[in-house]
């Protein structure tokens, strides 16, 4: 399997800056739909499309080649690695601010770990997959141990929800299995390469993560787009580099689900357990601490007289 090195997972380069940067980007989402209606200044979404996921047709011309939705000019913005803290509330409100939509692709335990800030995404109108539990290398796994990484991240993305979302699945770093991509054929799930990847993870600068974007939509004419929402250049880079499609008249695609995932209730069970941070193998509260004795309201009352 040949590697793409997609989704390089430095966290150092997701650390937010702090001070102003910070308070700039967890601002508010500042439109409402009613400033994007016919808005001719904002990228806003030239189409929207609805997937239907049964045997599990596969997307992004890098690895799946049988069904290109998009035509010329046409763009899918898809966001990976989420939701994080400062990045992920800045890649929102760019999007807000263009009245433009995406897709992200977060991982079950940052979605787990932030179910507020996936709520975000989704009260946003985007459109939500999942990409694993813990972003692991599922061509170097055994084929059941890469199907719970697949499943774990599904669950996971569902609790933090709290509602199933899109049969969407993308690979991490792109790195797949033919028997994997049949398994996700047979629970009814899509795999979303892409058309191109930004390396957005290996550059460190807005500028740069900007023109890797716009040269690379020159050069294929369309395309759906692999960034990170998890990187902060690419939060960073994100208005200039709406501003600059908008000029260069790309159209936003918008992609939607027929119908949400069916979780797999094991997995569910595994996850519900962790939403909010808890240890993955901790005991249920109730086995933990039980009351005993209690002072009820007559022992008290008595006491005093
Ligand atoms: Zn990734």
């Amino acid at each position: 399997m040949r590697m793409l090195g997609v989704c390089g997972f430095a966290f150092a380069t997701a650390l937010i800056a702090g001070g102003a940067w910070a308070q700039e980007v967890t601002g508010t989402i500042s439109k409402t739909s009613a400033d994007c209606a016919g808005n001719p200044n904002a990228l806003g979404v030239s189409r929207t499309v609805e997937i239907d996921t049964s045997g599990g047709p596969d997307f992004g011309s890098q690895q799946f080649k049988a069904y290109d939705f998009l035509q010329a000019g046409e763009a899918v913005l898809t966001f990976d690695d989420g939701p994080w803290p400062g990045n992920t509330p800045a890649v929102l409100k760019a999007l807000a601010d263009q009245c433009t939509n995406a897709i992200f692709f977060p991982i079950g335990k940052h979605a787990l770990w932030h179910p507020e800030l996936l709520k975000q995404v989704a009260a946003a109108g985007h459109t939500i997959g999942s990409h694993t539990f813990s972003h692991a290398d599922l061509a170097k796994l055994p084929a059941d141990a890469a199907e719970g990484e697949v499943e774990k991240g599904v669950s996971a993305v569902r609790a933090a929800l709290g509602a199933p979302e899109a049969p969407f699945f993308r690979f991490p770093e792109l790195r797949y299995t033919p028997d994997l991509v049949a398994y996700l054929a047979r629970r009814n799930i899509s795999a979303f390469s892409a058309d191109f990847d930004s390396q957005d993870f290996r550059l460190h600068k807005p500028e740069q993560v900007i023109a890797s974007v716009m040269t690379k939509l020159s050069q294929y004419g369309k395309g759906i787009i692999l960034m990170h929402d998890f990187q902060h250049a690419t939060a960073l880079a994100l208005p200039e580099l709406l501003t600059q499609l908008k000029a260069n008249n790309y159209r936003i695609v918008q992609v939607r689900a027929k119908a949400p995932v069916i979780t797999l209730a094991q997995y569910d069970e595994q996850v519900g357990s962790q939403l909010g941070g808890a240890a993955a193998d901790a005991r249920p509260l109730a086995s933990v601490v039980r009351t005993i004795d209690s002072v009820t309201f007559d022992d008290r009352f008595s006491a005093m007289r």
